[in-house]
């Protein structure tokens, strides 16, 4: 199902890749294309809304959604906080909605439910933390964001824009053993030219005009450039099985940046999970916001900086995720290990 055309008449392609990320996600039986993460997230949320009737969203603190208004928060003071605008622009009505919860809390999140009873509409997660550095969802974790879910009526939604199609073919739904109602992906599902999906059920999906009342439309939605980039990127990803290579070798990378780092005592850790990982300059286990913020971020700077006069293009934040990919040939991944060994920290 797409909305490519202003007769919501999907095409050859589009319906071409909706087959494959159906064939590839279990929990998505229909797929609604836009152009970009954000314009997905906006998609599941407004689905959310309208299938529940319920106006609040349970958001994780250190998690990235894209650029909607209302996922634009940050927490305040307290530890379970409706969220205040963390941008100029956006005004605070439109951010009253969002209830800020820390990443891998259980006993928050429940908290959360008995106290708005009746009125979450969705749970909102990076079910691999991308965006405050890579943050691994400890063990249990997804599964009680699943069961209070379940529990109350509320949609879970899986923002996937990082972890889509990147750790193995198609979700990571599979690999922690939960289910979402919608998943959103992003830029994967076209080869890194704009594209973006919102998936989930077909009772849910339908409620989407034109079949439902739940307004959504774009007119560059199934660019047929995108979808065609989209369908031969999976064909590729699915029939050139990279992803156990992609992971042995980041890991060859971690063990190595690790080890240059022990011998010369620097205070570090590193999360990682498949072709994506973070140095914490830390001493100890990153495993929410608050851990991620208590890094060096002085030394991750003269960290980066050195690298980069050595050639090698780290992300400029502490706060954001390393990528291997496929491109990255073992010759790569050895001169970065030698690049880290010579600089001077
Ligand atoms: N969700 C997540 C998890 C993201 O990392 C991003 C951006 N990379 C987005 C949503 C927004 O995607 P876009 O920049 O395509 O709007």
């Amino acid at each position: 199902m797409s909305k490519g055309t202003s007769f919501g008449i999907p095409t050859e392609l589009e319906t071409q890749l909706a087959r494959m990320i159906v064939g590839a996600i279990g929990s998505v039986e229909k797929v609604r294309f836009v152009s970009s993460g954000t314009e997905a997230v906006m998609t599941a949320i407004r689905l959310a809304r309208g299938c529940t009737h319920r106006d609040k969203i349970v958001k994780f603190i250190g998690c990235y959604h894209g650029h909607v208004d209302h996922m634009l928060v940050q927490a305040g003071s307290g530890a379970m906080t409706l969220g205040s605008p963390s941008s100029p622009g956006i005004p605070k009505d439109f951010t009253k909605h969002t209830i800020l919860l820390p990443y891998n809390n259980h006993n928050m999140l429940e908290k959360a439910f008995d106290k708005y009873k009746n009125k979450i509409a969705a749970v909102i997660v990076e079910p691999i933390a991308g965006n405050m550095g890579v943050v691994l969802p400890q063990e249990g974790f997804l599964k009680t964001i699943r069961r209070l879910c379940t529990k109350n009526g509320s949609i879970l939604i899986f923002d996937e824009v990082i972890t889509g199609f990147r750790i193995r073919y198609g979700s990571v739904q599979e690999l922690f053993d939960v289910r979402a109602d919608l998943t959103c992906l992003g830029k994967i599902i076209g080869g890194g030219f704009p594209i973006g999906a919102c998936g989930g059920k077909s009772e849910l999906m339908d409620r989407l005009a034109p079949t439902g009342k739940i307004y959504q439309a774009g007119t560059l939605s199934g660019n047929p450039v995108c979808v065609a980039a989209g369908i031969e990127t999976l064909k590729l990803l699915k029939s050139k099985r990279i992803y156990s290579a992609l992971g042995s070798a980041t890991e060859i990378l971690c063990t190595g940046l690790s080890e240059t780092l022990i011998e010369r005592g620097i205070e570090h850790s590193i999360n990682r999970i498949g072709s994506m990982f973070t140095i914490f300059f830390r001493r100890g286990k990153v495993t929410d916001y608050d851990s991620a913020v208590e890094s060096d971020t002085g030394m991750y700077a003269k960290f980066h900086n050195s690298m980069l006069r050595e050639g090698i293009y780290l992300p400029p934040s502490q706060f954001e995720a390393c990528f291997v990919s496929t491109e990255h040939k073992p010759k790569d991944i050895e001169r970065t290990i030698l690049a880290a060994r010579k600089i001077k920290l």
